[in-house]
């Protein structure tokens, strides 16, 4: 069966020490992770200051590297993509003359996060960057990248922020350097993941909450679609736009303080489109609730039944689904042991999550790879820890 598992951690940083000796000639000092994430339920509410629930996968991006005295930083990734200069230099920022985003484009996410990194001032440094994540492939390779260097550079210079802020500052790095609007989820799930454990997320007060999820005889399965139609870039800052407007319309400062009553209340006041946006969201956010209540109480049934939900509602009211994922969802959902499925991430392609029993998870790979119209990839991962330090 074509599964992909991940390699361990220790491999990862095996070939990302090999690449660093051959670029930089010595070994590296210093080593950190920090891993992608699926989100299990609670899709485009995080940017509503909604609630989410991710886990941390076992799938994740490497650091190694070593300080330097000649104020330079030097970076190079062992990740071939899109033909970009794996290896860059640039000088450490200063008020003079800070970072800015340019070209290789993968290298942004990491000068964004130096430039906004709170504490200083930062010495030179050498790194080598190797990963796991798919990069493309809706399991958060930037968030990783980003929470990577942020681990990384506290190592060279402690910060003393709170731990929200790191997220923040990692979302800041990809709004302002990788020009990605997105929301806070992925940041605060790679620096706050714990093993065996989902993460309900507020948004709003970007409190945390583990909620267990390691039982053996369950598993989640994450089927990537591997499309991406190009839509997706550009509708996503139209449906945060039209969830604005929604809250703005309603008088309230986010859909996070919308309830389905108001929503019916107030329907004259937002455009059909607008009405169905915000009804996704609303009814998002109360799934995810739900969800989070479900799994603690190891009810699976509840749980998959929500997630199709959470399905249908992407698909006709958010409209961010696409065949592909319609198609990989309806095959999961037609094999016995599966408790729900649904498409993950942004949409327009990117990957589905499933939550099956264990044993069933290879059936579920054999036939959704026999049926589906495309090529898929899996993997199957438990819920790991966030971002940590590594012993070299
Ligand atoms: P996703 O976060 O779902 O993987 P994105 O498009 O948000 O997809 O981020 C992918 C981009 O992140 C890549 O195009 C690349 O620029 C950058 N990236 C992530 N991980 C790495 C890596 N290990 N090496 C180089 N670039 C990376
Ligand atoms: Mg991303």
């Amino acid at each position: 069966m074509a599964a992909s598992w991940e390699p361990e951690v220790g491999a990862l940083l095996e070939e990302a020490r090999r690449t660093f000796h051959k670029e930089f000639g010595s070994a590296p000092t210093l080593a950190v992770s920090a891993p992608g994430r699926v989100n299990l339920i609670g899709e485009h509410t995080d940017y509503n200051d909604g609630l989410v629930l991710p886990m941390a996968l076992e799938l994740v991006t490497v650091m190694v590297g070593i300080p330097r005295l000649d104020g330079l930083i030097s970076l190079v990734t062992t990740s071939e993509y899109a033909d970009e200069p794996r290896q860059v230099e640039f000088p450490v920022p200063t008020a003079e003359q800070p970072l800015e985003p340019g070209m290789p484009r993968w290298a942004n996410y990491v000068k964004g996060v130096i430039q906004h990194y709170p504490a200083g001032p930062l010495p030179g440094f050498s790194a080598v960057v190797a990963s796991s994540v798919p990069l493309g492939g809706g399991l958060s390779s930037s968030a990783s990248l980003e929470v990577a260097t942020y681990t990384f550079l506290q190592q060279l210079c402690p910060d003393s922020g709170a731990a929200a802020t790191r997220a923040q500052v990692c979302q800041r790095a990809e709004h302002s350097f990788a020009g990605v609007p997105c929301g806070i989820m992925d940041q605060l799930i790679s620096l706050f993941g714990q093993k065996g454990h989902a993460l309900l997320i507020d948004c709003r007060s970007l409190e945390t909450r583990p909620v267990p999820l390691s039982d053996p005889g369950v598993a989640v399965l994450i089927t990537n679609s591997n499309v991406r139609h190009s839509l997706g870039s550009s509708e996503y800052p139209i449906r945060r736009r039209q969830c604005e407007l929604a809250a703005k319309a309603l008088g309230k400062k986010s859909l996070r303080e919308v309830d389905m009553k108001d929503l019916e209340a107030g329907k004259e006041l937002l455009t059909k489109e607008e009405h169905r946006r915000a009804r996704h969201v609303v009814g998002e956010i109360q799934r995810t609730s739900e969800a989070a209540a479900a799994l603690s109480a190891s009810n699976y049934k509840a749980f998959g039944r929500l997630m199709v939900e959470s399905h249908n509602s992407l698909r006709d009211d958010y409209e961010v689904s696409c065949p592909e994922l319609d198609q990989l969802v309806t095959l999961a959902l037609s094999v016995p042991g599966v408790y729900g499925s649904r498409m993950t991430g942004g949409g327009f392609g990117g990957c589905t999550v499933t939550l099956l029993e264990a044993d069933a998870a290879t059936r579920a790979m054999q036939h959704i790879q026999e049926q589906y119209k495309g090529t898929a990839t899996f993997y199957l991962s438990k819920a790991a820890d966030g971002a940590k330090v590594q012993p070299l």
